[in-house]
């Protein structure tokens, strides 16, 4: 959108009044995939993945519908488990021919901010409460940076509304405030733009840019939307269970 100012994301950063950290390793952010492999059955999905993505890093996976995004972020968010492979993130090997985590869900909570396809909203708790809820407790302050996020992605009108009266856009908006609202060290995004028109697209991917630049996260978004794709710098294709790196242009964030 160019001659457009960036809508940022207003939120505590580093050095910024009211910032926090809440990460205990600096260095857990970094993503290193080795190798990974995915049979269903008989059927061999993902043929040895190799990746890194390292802080602060927007890696994009793109690739038809079927190609293996989604199973790729599966695994490596702890969701389903790879076949074979190694995965780590920071000095955390967290998959080696096996699981090397006791806790999963602990890792999923901690270390991982999703962003499904599908919003994936509770019904019965209002937007705000939807976000706030995963910084830990609906309180206070959770609700505050709810709403910096909810602002940032402009659905703030919608504050108190419940999931059921919003439009499709609007939910996937609010999922997307959910992702990011405990500042994960690392954002897993299955197709994050799908139900968005392309100034809420772009608006979406600036908002993970800026996520990634002011706490150094560590991003892999999959998505075969084509509005986005060419903004990125480091894209990638999945083609017959391997990825191929393409040349971005990330015209945008340059
Ligand atoms: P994408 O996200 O790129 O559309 P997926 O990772 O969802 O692709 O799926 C890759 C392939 O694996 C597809 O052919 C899909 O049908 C198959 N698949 C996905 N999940 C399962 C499952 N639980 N059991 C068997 N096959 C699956
Ligand atoms: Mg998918």
């Amino acid at each position: 959108m160019p001659g457009k100012e960036p809508s940022a994301v207003r939120v505590a950063a580093p050095g910024r009044p009211g910032w926090k950290s809440t990460r205990k390793d600096e260095s857990m952010s970094l993503i290193e995939i080795r190798d990974v492999h995915k049979w269903y059955g008989e059927f061999h999905v993902l043929k040895g993945i190799s990746e890194r993505v390292e802080k602060g890093e927007v890696l994009v996976i793109c690739g038809p519908s079927g190609s293996g995004k989604s199973t790729l972020l599966k695994c490596l968010g702890a969701v389903i488990e790879p076949t074979a492979g190694r995965m780590t993130l920071g000095d955390e090997v967290i998959y080696a021919d096996g699981w090397k985590v006791r806790d999963l869900r602990a890792l999923r909570r901690d270390k991982i901010g999703f962003v499904f396809q599908a919003p994936y909203l509770i019904p019965f708790l209002d937007v705000t409460d939807n976000v706030a809820m995963l910084a830990g407790v609906a309180n206070g302050e959770s609700r505050a940076k709810a709403l910096e996020l909810l602002t940032a992605l402009d659905v703030q009108h919608r504050a108190r509304a419940m999931p059921s009266q919003l439009s499709g856009g609007e939910q996937q908006r609010v999922a997307i405030a959910r992702g990011l609202v405990n500042r994960p060290p690392v954002i897993l995004a299955d197709e994050p733009t799908a139900p968005l028109d392309s100034e809420r697209a772009m608006a979406v991917i600036r908002i993970l840019n800026d996520m990634a630049r002011k706490f150094e996260t560590a991003i892999i978004v999959v998505t075969h939307d084509e509005k986005i794709i060419p903004t990125f710098k480091r894209i990638y294709h999945i083609r017959d269970g391997v990825t191929h790196e393409e040349a971005g242009e990330g015209r945008e964030f340059e």
